[in-house]
C-alpha cells in the first residue's frame, strides 16, 4: 500500500515528505513544523508515519475515526497512525505476512501512546464475539498493570516506562486475535531505591497509598502518606494531572480483568509494602569488642512488620542484613556487615524483589493471554522500547537503553533498504543499489555522551549476596519465596547468573532476530519541545532527533528510485480525466488503461520518468506527479 496522498487538497504542507519541492533538512523541519501548528501530527515517508508529540488531546481518536480508517478509501484520508495500523493488520489478516511495529523515539516522544493506539485500532477493528472480545480485553489491560509497576515520572516524561516491552499478538486464521506474549526487557530496579529530584518512583507505590483505603493499607501494614517513606519521600510525590487514587481502581480492575484472583492481587501488594518498608528499615554500624566493625538495627518495628508480612522470622532477617556467607574452596566463611554494607544488602533486596515481583507479573499476565498450541497463529509484534536518554548523569542504565535504540537504528536502515528492494523485485522494476545511509549519527551520538562508570560494575553484576535469596526461600510467602528459586539449599550449586549487559545483550539479539523475520511498519515518534509544551516547536531539538533518527536518509532512499507509486486501479481512478481514451471510464485491465492515459500526447509523460510493476506504477520524480496534478486541476 501506499501513502502518496499528500497532494490533495487542503493539505497542510505535504503529507508525505516524499513530495517535498526540494528535499533539505530545513525544508524536512518546515513541513513538520507547519503540520504541527495546525494539528497536523501526523505525516509519511512512504509507509513510515512520523508523530510529533501534541502534547494535548486531538479529537481524532474517535470511534468515528476508526470506522474512516477502516473502510477507508485510504486516497482520501489524511496520514494517520490509524493508517498504518490498518496497513499492517490488513497485510497480516489477507496476506498472511507476521508484522511488527516498530516504535521509536527520544523520551517523551509518545511512543507509549502510539502503541495503545495501534492495540486499541486493531482491537476495534477485529473480530467480534464474546470470546474473542475477552481476549481483546485481556490484551488491552495489560497495559495499565505494566504501567503501573514499570512506569515513572522522570524530568522528561510523567509517564515514562523504564523498562522496555515487545507484545507479540496473536491472530487466527480468520485474523480473530486469540492471544498474545509479552516480553519485558531490563526494568530500572535502581528507581526503587533511588531517584532524581523531580522524579519519582514507580507509579504503584504512591497508587496503592493513595488509593488502598484504611483496610486494604491496614492489612499491609502501611499509612497513606508518602511522606513516611523513606524510598519515596526524596522531593515530588504528587504529580498534578495524574490521580493515584483513581489509576489504582484502574489497576486492580485491569487485574481482574486479566484473571488475577483476590489473593494474587494481595499477594502482590503484600511485596509492594515489603519493598516500601524495607526503605525504612534503618541500619547503623557498630564496633565489636574484637574491633571488627558490624551493623544493627536500632528499630526493629519495621523489620518486625515486613516479616510478619511475609510470614518470616525477624531475626532471619535480620541477619541476612548483618552477615555475608562467603564460600571458599570447601570452607563457609561469615563475615559481619558494616554499616555501608548492611544498607547496601538492604537496598539490593528492595530492588531485586521488586525487578522480580515485575517479570513475575509479565509471566503471569502472559498466563492469561498465551495461546494454545493448536490454533493457528499470525503474529503483530509491537514493540515501544525506553526512548533514548541523554542525562547529566548517564548511568549504567542510560548506556543499556542507548544500546538497544542503537541496535534499532540499525535495524531499521537494513529494513528500510531491504524493504525498497524486495518491493521492487515483487514489482519487477530493477534495483540500483543505494548507500545513503551512515550509522555515524547515532554511533557518535552515544560517544557523545559520557558515562557515570560509578557503579556500572556493581549494577553489572547486580549483587545480591545469596544470605539475602537463603532469608527469602524461607518466607511462607509463597509468591515471594517462589522469586527467590536459588534460595532453595538444594540449588546452592547453581551458577552465578551471567551480568546484565551479557543478559541484555543476548535478548536484544533475539528480538533484533525476530523482528527481522517480520514485515516491519515504522512509528517515528519526534518530541516538539522538552517542556511538555503543547503548541511549541523547538526547531533545534527537532533537528536533532529528526537527525538521529535518519528521516532525511529516509526520504533520499524512498525518493532515490523511484518516489512515487501507486495501484494501477486507483492511479487510473484519479488521473482518467486527463484523456480521452480513459474518460469517462476504461473498461479492461487498469494497467492497460494507466499506460494507455500516460502514452496520450496530451499528457506527454516522459517515459524514462516511468516504470510499470506488475500492481503498480512506479513515477521517478515527485515533479513529474506535481505535473499531472496540475494537468488534472486545469481539466
Ligand atoms: P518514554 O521513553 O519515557 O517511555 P514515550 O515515548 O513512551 O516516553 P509517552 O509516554 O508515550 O512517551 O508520551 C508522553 C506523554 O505525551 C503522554 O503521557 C501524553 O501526555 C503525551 N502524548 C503522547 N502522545 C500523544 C498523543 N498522540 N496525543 C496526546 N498526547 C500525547
Ligand atoms: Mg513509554
Amino acid at each position: 500500500m501506499d501513502f502518496n496522498r499528500s497532494f490533495l487538497d487542503g493539505m497542510v504542507g505535504v503529507g508525505d515528505m516524499i513530495l517535498l519541492h526540494t528535499l533539505s533538512e530545513d525544508s524536512l523541519l518546515e513541513n513538520l513544523k507547519e503540520r504541527f501548528q495546525h494539528d497536523e501530527i501526523y505525516t509519511y515517508i512512504g509507509n513510515v508515519v512520523i508523530s510529533v508529540n501534541p502534547y494535548k488531546q486531538l479529537s481524532i481518536y474517535t470511534p468515528e475515526k476508526v470506522e474512516e480508517y477502516r473502510n477507508c478509501n485510504l486516497y482520501q484520508l489524511k496520514p494517520h497512525i490509524y493508517a498504518v495500523a490498518d496497513d499492517a493488520y490488513q497485510s497480516l489478516r489477507d496476506r498472511d505476512r507476521d508484522q511488527c511495529i516498530l516504535i521509536t523515539g527520544e523520551s517523551g516522544a509518545g511512543k507509549t501512546e502510539a502503541s495503545k493506539l495501534v492495540m486499541s485500532y486493531v482491537a476495534a477493528v477485529c473480530g467480534k464475539g464474546a470470546e474473542v472480545n475477552q481476549v481483546k480485553e485481556q490484551l488491552l489491560q495489560s497495559n495499565p498493570v505494566l504501567e503501573a509497576f514499570g512506569n515513572a515520572k522522570t524530568i522528561r516524561n510523567d509517564n515514562s516506562s523504564r523498562f522496555g516491552k515487545y507484545m507479540d499478538i496473536e491472530f487466527d486464521f480468520k485474523g480473530d486475535p486469540v492471544g498474545g506474549v509479552i516480553s519485558n526487557y531490563l526494568l530500572e530496579k535502581s528507581r526503587v531505591v533511588k531517584h532524581v529530584k523531580g522524579e519519582r518512583s514507580f507509579h504503584i507505590f504512591y497508587q496503592l497509598l493513595a488509593g488502598g483505603g484504611a483496610e486494604l493499607l491496614g492489612q499491609l501494614k502501611l499509612t497513606p502518606d508518602c511522606a513516611k517513606y523513606v524510598y519515596l519521600n526524596k522531593n515530588a510525590s504528587s504529580l498534578t494531572g495524574m490521580n493515584d487514587a483513581e489509576n489504582f481502581k484502574t489497576v486492580k480492575e485491569a487485574m481482574k480483568i486479566i484473571g488475577f484472583s483476590d489473593s494474587e492481587v494481595v499477594a502482590i501488594l503484600k511485596i509492594v509494602a515489603v519493598v516500601l518498608k524495607l526503605g525504612n528499615i534503618e541500619i547503623k554500624g557498630q564496633y565489636q569488642a574484637n574491633g571488627m566493625a558490624s551493623c544493627y538495627i536500632p528499630d526493629v518495628k519495621d523489620l518486625k512488620e515486613i516479616s510478619s508480612l511475609i510470614g518470616m522470622d525477624a531475626s532471619t532477617l535480620e541477619t541476612a542484613f548483618s552477615v555475608r556467607t562467603v564460600e571458599a574452596k570447601q570452607e563457609r566463611v561469615e563475615t559481619t556487615l558494616n554499616a555501608a554494607q548492611g544498607a547496601y544488602a538492604r537496598d539490593a533486596l528492595a530492588k531485586n524483589m521488586y525487578d522480580r515481583l515485575f517479570s513475575w507479573l509479565v509471566q503471569r499476565i502472559n498466563e492469561s493471554i498465551k495461546v494454545s498450541e493448536f490454533q493457528g497463529k499470525k503474529v503483530m509484534g509491537v514493540l515501544d522500547i525506553y526512548g533514548f536518554e541523554i542525562l547529566e548523569e548517564n548511568s549504567f542504565e542510560q548506556f543499556i537503553i542507548n544500546y538497544c535504540n542503537e541496535k534499532l537504528q540499525q535495524i531499521f536502515i537494513q529494513m528500510t533498504l531491504k524493504e525498497e528492494q524486495e518491493e521492487y523485485a515483487r514489482e519487477g522494476i530493477e534495483w540500483t543499489r543505494i548507500d545513503f545511509f551512515d550509522n555515524e549519527i547515532i554511533c557518535k551520538l552515544i560517544e557523545d555522551v559520557t558515562y557515570d562508570t560509578h557503579g556500572f560494575l556493581d549494577k553489572n553484576n547486580d549483587l545480591l549476596y545469596r544470605d539475602l535469596s537463603q532469608a527469602m526461600w524461607k518466607a511462607k510467602h509463597e509468591l515471594l519465596k517462589s522469586l527467590f528459586p536459588e534460595g532453595d539449599p538444594k540449588n546452592t550449586s547453581l551458577k552465578r547468573p551471567p551480568t546484565v549487559s551479557f543478559q541484555f545483550k543476548g535478548s536484544v539479539s533475539t528480538l533484533m532476530k525476530n523482528l527481522y523475520a517480520k514485515n516491519p511498519n515504522y512509528i517515528r515518534c519526534l518530541k516538539p519541545n522538552g517542556t511538555k509544551l503543547s503548541s511549541v516547536f523547538d526547531d533545534s531539538l527537532v533537528r536533532t532527533q529528526v537527525r538521529y533518527l535518519g528521516l532525511l536518509e529516509n526520504v533520499r532512499v524512498r525518493r532515490a528510485g523511484y518516489a512515487y507509486r501507486q495501484e494501477y486501479k486507483s492511479f487510473l481512478e484519479r488521473y482518467k480525466m486527463l484523456s480521452k481514451k480513459t474518460w469517462p471510464k476504461f473498461s479492461g485491465d487498469p494497467r492497460d488503461g494507466v499506460r494507455a492515459m500516460l502514452s496520450d500526447p496530451e499528457v506527454s509523460i516522459a517515459s524514462e520518468e516511468l516504470a510499470y510493476g506488475r500492481t503498480k506504477l512506479f513515477i521517478r520524480t515527485p515533479s513529474t506527479l506535481f505535473d499531472l496534478e496540475e494537468k488534472r486541476r486545469r481539466k
